[in-house]
């Protein structure tokens, strides 16, 4: 089953539909105005099931970007678990993308319309885990802006243009991903991935701020200082990036992406101590159900 096939299961609203079920008003605020909020989370078989690796974080993340957007979820944290778990289990080992908008409602930019949730689940295996190559990156030219601080938390719809745009323009030279800076010129993050790196053999990663809490972010700085490493939060600019000895990008759908190349300069890759160490402690996890997290703070608009 390929991704976006007409198998592919979607709830909504309370009932699991196919694919070419699903579908939204032309007028419906999350498409007219982005008032819109997603989340990306991966189902992962291990020995006894699936296990839907943390998979209540993604959900108070997706009801805190709701409520920085202006919106309350419309189910409980039990009804959206319960609906994620009959989704991977009707497939298997997948990728679940639930998407909370506003539908169509009084017409306007200030129209009042109804929250909707719907979540779409599809097999979507790291392929790049498999080969053993590392990624090549781009410094972008877009930059990850924010005209408000808190819009950075949230995991909004609206976010994602400049980094689209990011994408488009990397994949178009022959680059994998690229690295957005921030207003301030500063390393904010991957287009949708949080970015570390190894210099002089310390793990550094950019302060939060303009990049998005990335909750593999937090599961890698605990996996790592499990490990006896001391992870750094920090300001860093391009320059701290050439220097660097190791860089690697941190997601749910990227997992833990070791990176070869940016901008004409080579990294160590999957030969890193840093990226080797974190890609198998980070597989182990995923694939261990019942695992327990230190608490992620959701910010200063908590
Ligand atoms: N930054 C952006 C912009 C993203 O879209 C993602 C993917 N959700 C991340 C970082 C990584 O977040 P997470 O580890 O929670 O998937």
């Amino acid at each position: 089953m390929n991704a976006y096939s007409p198998e592919t299961t979607v709830w909504w609203d309370g009932k699991l539909q196919n694919w070419g079920d699903s579908r939204l008003h032309l007028l419906s605020k999350g498409l007219q105005y982005s008032v819109s909020a997603f989340e990306g989370i991966r189902a992962y078989n291990c020995a006894e099931d699936l296990n839907i690796f943390r998979l209540e974080d993604h959900l108070r993340r997706l009801r805190r970007s709701g409520q920085i957007l202006g919106f309350d979820l419309p189910y409980s944290d039990l009804e959206l678990l319960s609906a994620c778990h009959q989704i991977a289990s009707a497939i298997g080992e997948c990728y679940l993308r639930p998407t909370a908008f506003l539908k169509e409602g009084s017409p306007g930019l200030h129209g009042v319309a109804d929250v909707e949730i719907a979540i779409a689940g599809w097999p979507w295996p790291n392929k790049r885990a498999d080969t053993g190559a590392g990624l090549k990156l781009t410094l972008s030219r877009f930059r990850r802006v924010f005209s408000a601080p808190e819009l950075a938390w949230a995991k909004a719809s609206a976010n994602y243009m400049p980094a689209r745009l990011a994408l488009q323009e990397a994949r178009n030279g022959g680059f994998d991903d690229a690295i957005l800076l921030d207003e301030q010129g500063l390393i904010s993050e991957a287009t949708t991935s949080n970015l570390f790196i190894v210099k002089h053999g310390s793990v550094v990663t950019p302060k939060l701020g303009s990049a998005l809490q990335g909750i593999t972010r937090a599961t890698a700085i605990e996996l790592l200082e499990r490990s006896g490493e001391e992870v750094f939060e920090c300001d860093l600019t391009p320059d701290d990036l050439r220097a660097a000895e190791e860089i690697i990008l941190t997601g749910t759908a990227a997992e833990i992406g070791a990176v070869d190349r940016c901008d004409g300069v080579n990294f160590a890759g999957r030969a890193g101590r840093i990226t080797a160490l974190l890609t198998a402690s980070y597989e182990s996890a995923v694939r261990t159900p019942g695992a327990e997290w230190k608490a992620i703070s959701w910010g200063p608009f908590e």
